[in-house]
């Protein structure tokens, strides 16, 4: 059986190559996800401390959701210029758990595509076409998603783009100044806490700093809160440890909890009645997806404190875990609830042990030197001391 089944998984992996378009070798070939565990076609089971990064918030397939799916009955498609109610019920529960000032959400299939609304809202409410972002971010696949977060050979496809670099501190704070200085930058976009940059932590005077220029010089602020939404960094968004409210926010990833595709940009009725955006997706918050996003909302709204209490006994439980491994390298810990980046400034060594934790049995992931984990907001302590123990080998 193991043979028969081995050989199988080879032969997928050969018409794998043949009918996918990829860039990049394929990691795992998965057969099945529950709670935190996945397992691929050869028989084995990972612990999933990457959980498809930021996807899998409340664990894979988690019951709430497939439920809410399995009685779905209502209509296969709904055309974007028609009126669904479940569509208002969910910008509804958005408006709710974002903050205040935030009301008006544009429907999106996903990350990328809420960055582009995002982009297109503020080119239109401001009547400017510049923008900034940090440098070396990443915000989506598009060309204009591409060019904001300059992140790899497409360089700069839309020209308009100007870059931040980190650290971020005060300092950055002038440096973002002489870029928003000519009031003709229409958006300054970043995430809240940047994970794409390994879990680069703001300092607090460079958000409060960013937000006042944003509004001194009349460029929107936008927090792609793509990968940081929904819980990742101990709150429901992230833009709230800062006290800053952003004028537009995107969302995608954990809204469904990998369900089904779906992206949300939301924003203040200003910048929407400024903007009259017309923004025509097909797909976008198609009703399954719709049912989804509002299984995981009423989620979050109904668990909110004793998810989060959780969240920072386990945020805890992996930074003592990891802080006393034996690491071959100086490491710099970089932690904000289950968001969590080990820096070991060795781009070559993180690839390589990132191979090792694998082989280990457990997924993590790597950005630059470090070593990156998002693992479920509801992963159980057991898993993670399993988890923290195997990492712990690998490391040694
Ligand atoms: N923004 C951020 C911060 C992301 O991390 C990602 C995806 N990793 C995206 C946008 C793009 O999202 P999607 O892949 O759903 O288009």
């Amino acid at each position: 059986m193991a043979v028969k089944q081995r050989k199988r998984a080879q032969e997928i992996e050969r018409l794998d190559a043949r009918y996918i378009g990829r860039g990049d070798e394929p990691e795992l070939q998965i057969v099945s996800a529950a709670g935190s565990r996945v397992e691929d076609a050869k028989g084995r089971s990972f612990i999933d401390f990457q959980m498809g990064w930021c996807v899998g918030n409340l664990g894979w397939n988690h019951p709430d959701i497939v439920g809410r799916l399995r009685q779905f009955d209502g209509p296969a498609y709904v055309t974007p210029n028609a009126i669904y109610a479940p569509w208002i019920e969910l910008g509804r529960l958005l408006a709710e758990l974002t903050p205040p000032r935030l009301t008006r959400s544009y429907r999106a299939t996903g990350g990328t595509e809420a960055v582009e609304i995002a982009l297109q809202l503020a080119m239109k409410a401001t009547g400017r076409h510049k923008l900034v972002s940090l440098a070396g971010a990443y915000h989506g696949a598009s060309i204009a998603a591409r060019s904001i977060g300059e992140s790899d050979s497409l360089v700069h496809p839309y020209p308009n783009c100007k870059h931040l670099a980190p650290p971020l501190d005060d300092k950055a704070v002038e440096r973002l100044e002489t870029l928003l200085k000519h009031r003709d930058v229409a958006a300054f976009i970043m995430e809240p806490i940047v994970l794409n940059l390994g879990v680069e932590i703001p300092e607090p005077e460079f958000m409060r700093g960013a937000a006042e220029l944003c509004e001194k010089y009349g460029t929107l602020l936008v927090m792609d809160e793509v990968a940081t939404g929904f819980g990742r960094t101990g709150c429901l968004f992230a833009c709230s440890h800062y006290g800053i409210e952003p004028d537009i926010l995107c969302m995608a990833k954990a809204i469904t909890g990998g369900h089904a595709p779906l992206g949300a940009t939301i924003t203040t009725e200003e910048v929407a009645d400024k903007a009259k955006l017309s923004y025509f997706s097909t797909y976008g918050w198609h009703p399954l997806a719709t049912e989804a996003a509002i299984a995981t909302c009423e989620y979050f709204s109904r668990h909110e404190a004793e998810l989060f209490a959780q969240v920072a006994t386990r945020s805890a439980q992996f930074a003592d875990g990891l802080a006393t491994m034996p690491w071959q390298r100086e490491i710099q810990l970089r932690i904000r609830g289950l968001a969590i980046g080990v820096d070991l400034g060795d781009e070559d060594y993180a690839d390589k042990l990132v191979d090792k934790i694998h082989e280990a049995g457990v997924l993590v992931g790597s950005e630059g030197g470090t070593l990156v984990m998002f693992p479920a907001l509801t992963v159980d302590p057991e898993t993670t001391a399993e988890g923290l123990r195997l990492i712990e080998q690998a490391v040694s």
